[in-house]
C-alpha cells in the first residue's frame, strides 16, 4: 500500500551537513521543510571522517565553531610528508586553521539546529525513487524503515543531499543534461581508525598527511591529531582497476610504525569520497543537488563538509526565492549553478585539474618535485585557498630534471598550471540557461587534456 504524505515546501534527502544546513535555513526563513534520513535520529551525523575542518567555514557561514563534545582539538596547519620522507612541506597560516570534531556530535547539533528552526525530521527511512509529474520532480518514495511502509513525500522541490549514494542523482532523466554517474576513478575508497596512542605526538596541532603512490596509490594517508592522546589515522585509494584494500595498506604501512605500538582501537569505519569537479549542472527541474550528491569535495584533500554546508545554504536561498516566484524549473533554479561555480566550484574545478597530475606522479616525481620546491610551501597554501598556482621552477631545478630525463614532467606542470588559471576564469563566467552547451563542452575538452597528458622519459 502506498500512503501520501502532505505537501511540504521542500524535501531534504540526507540529514548530513549539506542537507542539515539546507533544511536549517529553509526553516529558518519559515518555509514547510521534511528532513528525510535512513539513519535513526540518534545516529545522525556518524559517518567515515578524518573530522577535520577549516575555521574559515564557520566564519564565512555565520554558524557557531564546535565546542564542548563536539570539539576534539585545534588545528594551526598541515604537515605534507613526501613519500621518501626527506621532506616535509609545512603548509601553515590562517586560512588553514580549523578544528578536529567528534563527527556524530557535529552531526547531532547541525540536525537539532534544522529542528529548532522547524524542520520535521523522517529517520528511518530510506528515499528509493524521485517522483515525476510532467517533467518534473514533485517528490520522493520512500520507505519507513520501521514499518516497512512505502510512503509518497510531495513537494515542490526536492534536495538530494544523500551523500555519495546520490539515489536521486542516478535518476535524472538524460535530456536534463545532469551527470547521472560519477566514476571510479574520480572516488577515494577510505579506512580510517580513531586509535589512542601510548606515546605523545609532538605538535598535536598539526594535521599529517602522508603522499606515497605505492601504499596509497591515487591517494593519500593520514594521522590527524585528537584530545586525550588520540588520533584518527586513514588511507584514501582511488577506486581503479585493482586497487589495493585501504584496510590492508594501513595495517601494512601505517600500523606497524612505532607510533602506534600498543595503541587501542577506538572506532573503525570506512567509506568513499568523490573527488572530481562538481557535476557540471547540479540543478533539474523541481530538485537540486547538494554535498558528495553533487560531487563538491575538495578534489586535492576530499574535505567536503565545509563546501556541502556552502551549497546547502545557497541551495536554500535560490529554492526559497524560486518558491516566491512560482518558477522552480531548471531555469528557475539555475542561479544556485551560477553562484555556487562562481565562488567555491571555481576553486575545486581548477584543484581538479591539479589532482589529475599528481595522480599520474610516481613515488620519484613527487620526491624530486618536493626536493626541488617547485611550488614553495607559501604557494600551497594560497593554492590550497583558491588564488592560482604559482611555479618555482628555477634553473636548478630544471638541471635536475634535465638530468633526470624528465623535463616533460617540468612541461606538464606548467600546462597544468596553466590549465587551472583557465578552468577557473571559466567558472567564473558559468553561463545562464541557454549558454550551458557550449560552455561544459569547453570544460570537457579540458578535463579530457587533462586526463590524457603524459610525462615520461625524454
Ligand atoms: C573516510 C572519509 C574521510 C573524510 N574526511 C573528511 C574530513 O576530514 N573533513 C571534511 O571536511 N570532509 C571529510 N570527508 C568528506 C565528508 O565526510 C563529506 O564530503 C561530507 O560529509 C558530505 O556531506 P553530505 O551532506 O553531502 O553527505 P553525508 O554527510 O554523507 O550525508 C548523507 C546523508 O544521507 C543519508 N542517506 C543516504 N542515502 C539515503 C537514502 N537513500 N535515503 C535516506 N537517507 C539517505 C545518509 O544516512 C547520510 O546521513 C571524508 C569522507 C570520508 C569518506
Amino acid at each position: 500500500m502506498v500512503i501520501l504524505l502532505e505537501k511540504y515546501d521542500i524535501i531534504v534527502v540526507g540529514a548530513g551537513t549539506g542537507g542539515c544546513m539546507t533544511a536549517r535555513t529553509a526553516a529558518g526563513q519559515g518555509y514547510k521543510v521534511c528532513l528525510i534520513d535512513q539513519k535513526e535520529r540518534d545516529k545522525i551525523g556518524e559517518k567515515a571522517c578524518g573530522e577535520a575542518i577549516g575555521k574559515h567555514h564557520f566564519d564565512n557561514l555565520k554558524i557557531s565553531q564546535p565546542q564542548g563534545d563536539e570539539l576534539a582539538g585545534k588545528v594551526e596547519g598541515i604537515d605534507v610528508f613526501s613519500p621518501d620522507s626527506k621532506t616535509t612541506f609545512k603548509v601553515k597560516g590562517e586560512g588553514l586553521h580549523g578544528f578536529m570534531i567528534n563527527r556524530l556530535a557535529f552531526g547531532q547539533r547541525l540536525v537539532n539546529e534544522a529542528l529548532d528552526k522547524g524542520a520535521e525530521l523522517y529517520d528511518q527511512t530510506t528515499v528509493l525513487d524521485p517522483i515525476f509529474k510532467n517533467e518534473q520532480v514533485v517528490g520522493v518514495k520512500v520507505k519507513n524503515n520501521v514499518k516497512a511502509e512505502i510512503v509518497e513525500v510531495l513537494g515542490k522541490v526536492v534536495v538530494d543531499a544523500c551523500g555519495i549514494s546520490s539515489v536521486l542523482r542516478r535518476k535524472m532523466p538524460l535530456n536534463w543534461r545532469i551527470e547521472t554517474d560519477t566514476q571510479g576513478k574520480d572516488i577515494e575508497v577510505c579506512y580510517l581508525e580513531i586509535r589512542k596512542l601510548q606515546t605523545n605526538l609532538d605538535d598535536p596541532e598539526l594535521l599529517r598527511i602522508y603522499l606515497n603512490q605505492k601504499i596509497c596509490p591515487g591517494g593519500y594517508y593520514w594521522v590527524f591529531p585528537k584530545n586525550d592522546n588520540s588520533v584518527n589515522v586513514g588511507a584514501g585509494i582511488q577506486m581503479i582497476k585493482g586497487f589495493p584494500s585501504p584496510k590492508t595498506q594501513l595495517y601494512e604501512h601505517v600500523f606497524s610504525q612505532p607510533l602506534f605500538k600498543d595503541s587501542k582501537i577506538i572506532k573503525a569505519s570506512g567509506g568513499m569520497v568523490p573527488t572530481r569537479r562538481p557535476i557540471d549542472c547540479m540543478t533539474g527541474n523541481g530538485i537540486l543537488f547538494v554535498g558528495d550528491s553533487a560531487c563538491q569535495p575538495n578534489p586535492i584533500h576530499g574535505g567536503g563538509i565545509g563546501p556541502s554546508m556552502i551549497a546547502g545554504k545557497l541551495a536554500s536561498e535560490v529554492v526559497c526565492r524560486a518558491i516566491e516566484i512560482d518558477d522552480v524549473s531548471q531555469s528557475g533554479l539555475w542561479t544556485y549553478n551560477v553562484e555556487y561555480m562562481k565562488g567555491y566550484g571555481a576553486k575545486a574545478a581548477a584543484l581538479d585539474i591539479f589532482r589529475l597530475f599528481l595522480q599520474k606522479c610516481n613515488d620519484d616525481d613527487l620526491n624530486y618535485g618536493m626536493e626541488n620546491k617547485l611550488v614553495k610551501e607559501e604557494d600551497v597554501l594560497h593554492a590550497s585557498l583558491g588564488e592560482d598556482l604559482k611555479l618555482n621552477i628555477t634553473d636548478k631545478a630544471t638541471r635536475v630534471f634535465k638530468g633526470l630525463k624528465k623535463l616533460s614532467f617540468l612541461m606538464a606542470l606548467n600546462s597544468t598550471a596553466k590549465m587551472m588559471r583557465d578552468v577557473k576564469s571559466l567558472y567564473r563566467q558559468y553561463p545562464d540557461f541557454d549558454g550551458y552547451s557550449t560552455w561544459a563542452q569547453k570544460i570537457r575538452e579540458i578535463f579530457s587534456g587533462a586526463e590524457k597528458m603524459e610525462f615520461g622519459y625524454v
